[in-house]
């Protein structure tokens, strides 16, 4: 067990790194904010357009956070600066998202929740209460 022990964590290090719950912590930062691009990119080719998930921001204010605790762990003040404040439109961000999504009107018809600013249903296409100003 030893000797395999050895051969898996050569010098105490496992794919030469010197592992510590801030090694974790820092790479589990490099995760969520790898992750993130990553779902932002798969949702907009998916919609054929520019979107930005609500995921996208937790993703965004957890990696800014593991990341602020591995700076100020090392002590390196470029990196906590770097990390220091991002957390404040990550919130706002999500605050605005949560209003946009109370926006959401339920239509009639179908039950689906459309998006504030339409005036039918995109599933079933029946007309969506209170939506008089500017219909043709
Ligand atoms: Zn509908």
């Amino acid at each position: 067990m030893d000797w395999l022990t050895h051969q898996i964590f050569p010098g105490g290090k496992f794919l030469g790194v010197a592992w510590s719950i801030w090694v974790v912590i820092g790479w589990l930062g490099n995760a969520a904010f790898s992750l993130r691009f990553l779902i932002q990119w798969y949702a907009t080719e998916k919609k054929k357009r520019v979107v930005v998930p609500t995921i996208f921001w937790w993703l965004s204010l957890s990696g800014s956070l593991l990341f602020l605790i591995y700076a100020l762990q090392r002590r390196d003040w470029v990196f906590i600066f770097a990390y220091a404040f991002n957390w404040i439109p990550y919130i706002r961000n999500l605050i605005i998202h949560s209003r946009h999504e109370d926006a959401h009107v339920d239509c009639p018809g179908c039950g689906k929740s459309c998006p504030p600013e339409s005036n039918f249903c995109a599933s079933c296409g029946a007309k969506l209460p209170g939506r008089e100003r500017g219909v043709a």
